[in-house]
């Protein structure tokens, strides 16, 4: 074990201040059902994580000097517009203030020295050598950006690099692209070298998909990369032109897990992907002009569902309804209509659970209680589903009360240990403080 990885280990442990009830249940234990509000839900503001001076101290503890630069990645919800990224179609994704903290020192050793906190583990390679599909998978995202950097002409010496966070990880939060733009932006801070936040997602999608070898669009990076403190983002998935569209500053965006593990997940997204290819098809052989579903307007799927399965037609049709309540929702927002806006994430969740099919009986109730909770506008599940996270948009003067009532009696519920985190949408991921 090289000497940099021993001095910090057993604090670290002591010292898991973001150790919530999600990370219980990985370790696969069942907490009991909490007893205080802080067992609950957390607050994201940033007075209530440890921040970067706990940071930089274990920085120089565990590499003997201190960091040159913290930068911080946001996660990201999709607050509406699911399943509609692989058909061409909108999406509403906000970058998050949980996220990735990452401290970084540029160093001329030729190697990359990696240690991560929430798993109290360490990586170390040479540039020269960095095998970024051979490890353990958290240290293919790390390899594996800095694999990427050098092949597309971005000259490393050498980097130690300490990673943190305040996100779940595995919730559909996307921490993987969260990890994977900060690290992306700490190595380029360590060149000095400026890359345009469309680019640094299209690096990050290329981690997800040629080296940790996840199928995924590019909407998570661009929405890490991208984010607006105080907006929303319209990602047009087709163009991934992005338009910030601001959400009211007394609304909480309410974060919701379910506990729910997203085993299925994997195979179901591929099954809904095809079922949309396949109803596409159909539809093409009639209509030369269409190219994705994005394209296929509510008249022309009625005129073409006799040709359709009823799976085909009922996937299509979400994906069609679902790219109208994107853009309806964004009209309502930018005329302060944030009611109207609830209203359309409760219909996305009923096609999602009734035509997508990718709800589950946990996810629905979870989205079922908060929707009925003081103050909450709209709930839905967010992500891939079958399991994961719900999203709710409560306002700001009830969002303590509606996350302490939601969880407490989701849990009393189900046994799970379902918790919460109240939100605001943040910046993207970007270099927070240089250390002088
Ligand atoms: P999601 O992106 O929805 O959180 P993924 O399965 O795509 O779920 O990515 C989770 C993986 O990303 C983790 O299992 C781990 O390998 C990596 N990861 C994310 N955040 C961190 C972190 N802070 N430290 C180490 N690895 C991380
Ligand atoms: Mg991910």
């Amino acid at each position: 074990m090289p000497p940099w990885c021993t001095p910090a280990a057993a604090e670290d442990r002591e010292q898991r201040h973001h150790a919530g009830p999600r990370d219980l249940t990985d370790e696969g234990r069942l907490p009991a059902l909490a007893e205080s509000t802080q067992e609950l839900f957390r607050r994201s503001s940033r007075k209530d994580h440890a921040g970067t001076g706990d940071l930089q101290r274990r920085f120089e503890q565990a590499f003997g000097a201190p960091a040159d630069q913290i930068v911080r990645s946001p996660g990201r919800v999709n607050m509406i517009g699911e399943h509609t990224d692989y058909n061409d179609g909108w999406a509403l994704p906000a970058a998050l203030d949980i996220g990735t903290d990452i401290a970084v020192r540029r160093r001329t050793h030729g190697l990359l020295r990696v240690r991560a906190l929430r798993l109290d583990t360490n990586d170390e390679r040479p540039l020269t050598d960095l095998r970024p599909g051979d490890g353990p998978e958290w240290t293919r995202y790390v390899r594996g950006c800095a694999a990427l950097l050098r092949d597309t002409g971005h000259h490393l010496d050498g980097a130690d690099l300490m990673i943190d966070s305040d996100l779940p990880l595995g919730a559909g939060l996307s921490s993987s692209a969260s990890l994977e733009l900060g690290i992306l932006v700490a190595l380029l801070a360590t060149t000095g070298s400026d890359v345009k936040p469309t680019e640094l997602a299209r690096l990050g999608q290329r981690v997800e998909n040629e080296i940790v070898g996840v199928d995924s669009g590019i909407m998570d990076q661009l929405a890490v990369a991208s984010g607006v403190a105080g907006h929303l983002l319209l990602i047009d998935c087709r163009t991934l032109a992005v338009d910030p569209v601001p959400l009211p500053a007394d609304v909480r965006i309410l974060i919701l897990d379910s506990a729910v593990p997203r085993s299925l997940a994997g195979s179901a997204y591929n099954r809904r992907r095809a079922e949309c290819e396949s109803a596409l098809r159909v539809i093409q052989t009639a209509e030369p002009t269409v190219h994705a579903l994005r394209d296929v307007t509510e008249n022309l799927l009625a005129l073409h569902q006799s040709r359709l399965t009823a799976v085909e037609f009922r996937r299509a049709r979400h994906v069609i309804v679902e790219n109208r309540r994107v853009l309806d929702g964004v009209v309502a927002l930018r005329r302060g209509a944030v009611d109207e806006f609830g209203r359309l994430m409760n219909l996305s969740h009923i096609s999602l659970r009734d035509d997508y099919q990718v709800s589950g009986p946990e996810l629905d109730l979870l989205v079922g209680i908060a929707t009925r909770a003081p103050g909450v506008l709209g709930a839905r599940l967010t992500g891939a589903g079958f399991g994961g996270c719900a999203v709710a948009l409560v306002t700001a003067d009830h969002a303590d009360d509606a996350a302490m009532a939601i969880t407490a009696q989701y849990r009393r519920a189900t046994g799970r240990p379902g918790s919460a985190s109240i939100c605001v949408p943040s910046n993207g991921a970007h270099v927070r403080s240089t250390v002088l």
